[in-house]
């Protein structure tokens, strides 16, 4: 078939597997031409690793660091008709680039937030792998089923206390509206916090230590996002930032049971990227259209790659992580420059339909987009008959 993307709101529903693979590389070439992290992990296990943040901490520990990775994610295969989504020919082009470096590599396609696929994790660790020296944990998922009592939990994207209104980019049409989203009510917080918090990354790292598969002195680190004034109504004091606090209660009372093993656990703090997760969120396509404009003009636009990069080197692996107060690892810093922020703010005052290509990257953020389904990515042959099957398993 011929593959072109079908776009429908803010999501793809389709995938090119070359251009997914093409992608990864890409991410491997750039942690191949930095200098190589100094005792890097060596057994990773990468919870949501197909796609966004994960893909690109798997990506660091194995061709940055040599490790092997063990991977956990949920995506959906190919058929004779239909493509396989992003995530799954991302982590076919991810087997494939680690087999050529004789990198082991292992994937779970299942939820994550199971009780079996944690045993089939244990397992896997047990007889191909060794302890575990770095778990990252960088979920994102819209729904959570409790593994002991069965019931399904969906998180909102909502603010708290009052509704919110404000300037959002319709994707598809390019028209500026303000959007008005209805405050959470106390359930919806509490089943956002249930899907997003901090309780699955808990159950993990008890699980991998009852059974003794975490090495002496492992890391865990499970990722947030703080931003500031524009993005707080809506992510940093709404509902999913209820739930990124509970990752900082979580952070805690794992960093304290992994005191046998000398272990610590970490929140990072990552800056806002194009992900599948963040375009589904009201008013962030507008926000980065802003942000990449502005930060590509000061030189320090940076993608997933580059962020989990600076993570490794600057954070993670390094005698002088940069913490915050909360003792959360930051890689933000870039963003969150007050300076980046008060032209942001004031862009955003002035953008609307008649300025947008002009006042803000959407150009570039929407290229970004289409580059996460695998699409205008440079010497693929969009026009070229290509089989959705044109995958290895994994
Ligand atoms: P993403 O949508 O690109 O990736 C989500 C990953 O989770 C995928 O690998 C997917 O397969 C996996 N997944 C979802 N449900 C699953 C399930 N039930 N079982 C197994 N795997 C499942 O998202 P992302 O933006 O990279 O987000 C990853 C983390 O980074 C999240 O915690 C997010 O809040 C955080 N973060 C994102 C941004 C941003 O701007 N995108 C910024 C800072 C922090």
């Amino acid at each position: 078939m011929i593959i072109k993307p079908k776009v429908r709101g803010f999501i793809c529903i389709n995938a090119h597997p070359q251009g997914c693979a093409a992608n990864v590389h890409e991410q491997i070439a750039f942690t191949r031409a930095q200098s190589p992290v100094t005792s890097g992990p060596k057994n990773v296990l990468v919870l949501g690793c197909s796609t966004g943040y994960g893909l690109s901490s798997r990506i660091a520990a194995a061709f940055g660091s040599g490790a092997s990775t063990l991977g956990v994610c949920f995506e959906k295969p190919p058929t004779d008709t239909k493509t396989a989504s992003a995530g799954y020919y991302n982590t076919s082009g991810f087997h494939e680039a680690a087999a050529e470096a004789g990198l082991f590599a292992h994937t779970i396609n299942g939820d994550a937030f199971s009780a079996a696929c944690k045993e089939q994790v244990m397992e896997i660790v047990k007889s191909s792998m060794g302890k575990i020296d770095l778990v990252v944990y960088s979920l994102a998922a819209p729904r959570r089923t409790d593994p002991v009592t069965g019931e399904v939990y969906s998180s909102v994207l909502k603010p708290i206390g009052s509704a919110y209104t404000a300037k959002n980019l319709n994707t598809d049409t390019h028209k500026i509206s303000p959007i008005s989203v209805e405050p959470a009510s106390p359930e919806e917080i509490a089943a956002t916090v249930k899907v997003m918090g901090g309780e699955d990354w808990e159950l993990w790292m008890a699980a991998l230590q009852q059974q003794g598969l975490l090495a002496e002195g492992c890391k865990t680190v499970a990722y947030t996002y703080l931003g500031d004034k524009l993005t707080w109504p809506i992510y940093g004091r709404a509902t999913i930032g209820k739930a990124k606090e509970d990752l900082d209660r979580a952070a805690d009372a794992i960093g304290r049971s992994l005191g046998a093993v000398k272990g610590e656990a970490r929140v990072a703090v990552l800056k806002a990227v194009v992900t599948q997760a963040s375009s589904a969120i009201p008013v962030m396509p507008l926000y980065l259209s802003i942000l990449f404009k502005v930060m590509k003009e000061d030189g320090t636009h940076e993608g997933c790659m580059e962020q989990i990069q600076r993570l490794f080197s600057e954070c993670l692996y390094t005698a002088t992580p940069r913490l915050d107060a909360a003792g959360r690892l930051r890689v933000d810093e870039k963003e969150l420059n007050p300076a980046v922020q008060q032209r942001v703010e004031a862009l955003w005052e002035q953008v609307d339909e008649s300025n947008l290509f002009e006042l803000t990257d959407f150009a570039g953020y929407n290229a970004e987009f289409l580059k996460l389904f695998g699409f205008g990515v440079t010497g693929i042959d969009y026009d070229a008959e290509t089989s959705p099957l044109a995958a290895t398993n994994f």
